[in-house]
């Protein structure tokens, strides 16, 4: 499908119309950015690693029955998705204690809750990405209850193919974030991508991060690392 006019450019991705009001193309950057785009670096050959781990990790999500925007890899850094109705939420997964949550509730890094831990965050970068509880979201008009149970029940779903595919790869998926979209005909389904970018990845062994805190904390080494995300993800879905 023919790739025409950009229609958006965000900070990691550029979107692309195509011949088809149904499809767009969405294309990966070679930029790294955190803190709300404060820091900022190119890592070289970025956008075609989180590419090929997002497009793989949608191809799963998909062939285990999760609806999602991913419709195929088209080349090196580009994926053919569906067009979908964003919704400005961000849905935070947390397996393992990490990030903002360690801080906010002065618990150390690493410890493993006993319940999976749904937060809800709305998506705007000038409020800093508030975290929000389900009343906000229904009083803010941007979802119905019954839309966030379902929210809560699909995100659950990717959560435990997630936990179990970075298993096998030798990794913890401590947590994630994902985003929602309506479809054509008014469906949820998981639009966005699913990087290490967007989850913490730590190394199952060594306890070695392979995910953007390398960036965001300066450990180093981050193009190898995302690298060593691909290749095991890649041999595990052989
Ligand atoms: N995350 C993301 N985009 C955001 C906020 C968080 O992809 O705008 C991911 C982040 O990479 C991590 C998880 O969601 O895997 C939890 O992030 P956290 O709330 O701990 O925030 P952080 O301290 O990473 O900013």
């Amino acid at each position: 499908m023919r790739e025409l006019e950009l229609q958006y450019e965000g900070k990691s991705k550029l979107i692309y119309a195509t011949e088809s009001s149904e499809r767009v193309v969405i294309r990966f950057k070679d930029d790294a950015t955190a803190f709300y785009n404060i820091k900022r670096a190119k890592i070289e050959n970025k956008g075609k690693m989180c590419c090929d781990i997002s497009s793989m990790i949608l191809g799963y999500l998909n062939a285990n029955g999760v609806s999602t925007h991913f419709v195929e890899q088209i080349d090196q850094t580009g994926q053919l998705c569906r067009v979908v109705e964003h919704m400005p939420l961000e849905v935070i997964l947390r397996n393992v204690i990490a990030g903002s949550m360690a801080k906010r509730l002065g618990i150390e890094e690493g410890i493993v809750p006993e319940n999976t831990i749904f937060d809800l965050c709305l998506r705007d970068d000038k409020l800093g990405d508030p975290l929000v509880n389900d009343h906000h979201v229904v009083a803010l008009g941007l979802a119905t209850y019954e839309e966030i149970a379902m929210i809560y029940d699909i995100s659950a779903r990717v959560n435990n193919l997630l936990v179990e595919l970075f298993d096998k790869a030798g990794i913890t998926l401590v947590d994630f974030k994902i985003e929602f979209g309506r479809a054509a005909d008014g469906t949820l389904i998981l639009a966005d991508e699913l990087t290490p970018d967007t989850c913490r990845l730590w190394d199952k062994s060594t306890g070695e991060r392979m995910d953007k805190d390398r960036f965001r904390r300066d450990l180093g080494r981050v193009r190898e690392t995302y690298q060593e995300v691909a290749t095991r993800l890649s041999n595990v879905l052989k």
